[in-house]
Order: C-alpha cells, then sequence, then structure tokens
C-alpha cells in the first residue's frame, strides 16, 4: 500500500496560495499512490512557467526542461525505458504557443506516456498575459483592448489529429480529477488530460466560481459514450470544451508502441503501411 506521502518531497511548493496547480500535484500523487507505481519508475517532465515547477515537488524522476519541450523529451526517455510511468505536465501556453507543433505530434505518435495540461488561460509565471487559450476579450498587459482572437479549442484539437485518450478536469473537482489520471496513467497509448486549474493571481474571469457555473460534468449524464468518436466530438462542441470527465477512451491503433512492441525496432513494427503498400503508394 502506498500513499500520497511516499510522492511527496520536502520542497513545499511556492506557487500563490489558491492556486489551481496545488490540486494537481495532490492529484498526481494520490494517482501514483493508486497505481502504487515504484518510486522509481516514475518520471515526471515538465517545461517553463509555473506548472513547471510541479516536476519539483513530487518524490519521483524530474525534468524541468525548456519552453515547450516536455513532451519530445518525455517521449525520448519512454522510448528508452519502457519500464517507467512518464507523466509530462505543462500550461496552456508551453502546450499551445511554443510547442504546439510538438503536441500535434505527440498525439499522432501516441506513444505510451501522459500528457497534463495545467490550463490557466494566461501566462501567469510572467505576470499575466494572453495565452493562445484565453478567451476572446480577454484583458491583459499584452492585449489592453481584449483579445481579438478566438481560443484553440485543446480538445478539439486533440480528437481531430487522433487521440485515442482525452480526459478533461477542473482542480475544484479533485476526486473526478485522481480517477481520469490514474485512467489515463493505464491507458496504453498517448493520454491527454486538459485540467482547468485557476490562476488567482493573473485570471480574473475564469475564476473558481466561473468553472463551477460553467461546467458540464460528463459522470452526471448516465447515457454518454466515451467511445464514440463522433458523440465526443459533438459533447465538446456543444459544451463549448467546456465539460469535465473522460471525453473519449479508445484503444490504441495497430501502429503504437505500446509496452509489447515498444522494444521493436520502427521497422519490424506492424505499422498499417506494409513495405509493399508503401512501394505502391510511391508508385
Ligand atoms: Fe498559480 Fe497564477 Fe500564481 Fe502562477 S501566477 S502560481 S498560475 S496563481
Amino acid at each position: 500500500m502506498k500513499s500520497m506521502k511516499d510522492y511527496s518531497n520536502s520542497i513545499n511548493p511556492n506557487w500563490c496560495p489558491g492556486c489551481g496547480h496545488f490540486s494537481v500535484l495532490r492529484a498526481i500523487q494520490i494517482a501514483s499512490a493508486k497505481l502504487t507505481i515504484p518510486n522509481e519508475e516514475l518520471t515526471i517532465v515538465t517545461g517553463i512557467g509555473c506548472s513547471g515547477r510541479l516536476s519539483g515537488y513530487i518524490n519521483a524522476y524530474g525534468f524541468h526542461g525548456i519552453h515547450g519541450r516536455s513532451l519530445p523529451i518525455a517521449q525520448g526517455i519512454k522510448l528508452a525505458n519502457k519500464k517507467l510511468t512518464v507523466i509530462a505536465a505543462g500550461g496552456d501556453g508551453d502546450g499551445f504557443a511554443i510547442g504546439l507543433s510538438h503536441t500535434l505530434h505527440a498525439i499522432r505518435r501516441d506513444i505510451n506516456i501522459t500528457y497534463i495540461v495545467l490550463n490557466n488561460q494566461v501566462y501567469g509565471l510572467t505576470k499575466g498575459h494572453t495565452s493562445p487559450l484565453s478567451g476572446r476579450g480577454f484583458i491583459t498587459k499584452s492585449t489592453p483592448y481584449g483579445s481579438t482572437e478566438p481560443p484553440i479549442q485543446p480538445g478539439i484539437l486533440a480528437l481531430a489529429n487522433g487521440a485515442t485518450f482525452l480526459a478533461q478536469g477542473f482542480s475544484a473537482f479533485q476526486d473526478q480529477l485522481v480517477d481520469i489520471i490514474v485512467k489515463a496513467i493505464k491507458h496504453t497509448g498517448f493520454s491527454m488530460v486538459n485540467v482547468f486549474s485557476p490562476c488567482v493571481t493573473y485570471n480574473k474571469v475564469n475564476t473558481y466560481q466561473w468553472f463551477r457555473d460553467s461546467l458540464t460534468n460528463l459522470d452526471d449524464i448516465t447515457d454518454y459514450k466515451n467511445d464514440d468518436y463522433q458523440s465526443s466530438l459533438n459533447k465538446l462542441v456543444e459544451t463549448n470544451g467546456l465539460c469535465t470527465g473522460i471525453i473519449y477512451n479508445k484503444a490504441p491503433d495497430i501502429g503504437s508502441y505500446t509496452n509489447s512492441n515498444l522494444q521493436k525496432p520502427l521497422v519490424e513494427l506492424d505499422l498499417k503501411f506494409n513495405k509493399e503498400e508503401f512501394s505502391n503508394i510511391m508508385e
């Protein structure tokens, strides 16, 4: 038996009091305890931002990488040592501005890691400027007349690019978030968890109360099917992306780098295009 304390260390987080990231940290620790992951087989990789500090607060291997690059590092670690449980984490700016191309390619590559987005719809560490996930009209020092651009929809983007596991959580719904992270880690393939994690200092629009009033909890919809691509996509469109729960979960395609085939060189994998088909295409 393990408890969340087994995954805590002596470093006190220096996030602002009330920051949503405390809850995400705790949820990762509780989920790791539930799965009894050996500490030496757990690796947390982060990018830059307030969320980047997360890798330093967990009693596991940690890699605080460069901005927008948590995913290539995490994929490399997993490919080098398939025994490890690898979690990449980063903010919405890290994953959907400077790191967007890595996010897209990690989704379509479907390597067996978990990616947790600490989404507060603002850049916190650099004192509150507009991120690609900030809402239209969002006023900051970088957009004094309000952001004119529509926000990226991370869920729709993930599904459109072939995500095999997509979930969304909210820092204030701790039990649901723990359950989501457990299932995301257990999923064989790339799992993305977008967590609404309020920045209490720089985002005075998307507050805890705003999310409580705006979110639809999919766990309350008894006939919701998370293995049906079209239903999942429809739900994201219907709720404008503002829903929590496991939105989509399907078995990985042939050719994913699963635990059983991870050690094989890529050329030996049973990928969709075999040599013959490939040469036909080339002709
Ligand atoms: Fe959290 Fe925002 Fe403070 Fe950063 S600035 S620690 S995101 S509340």
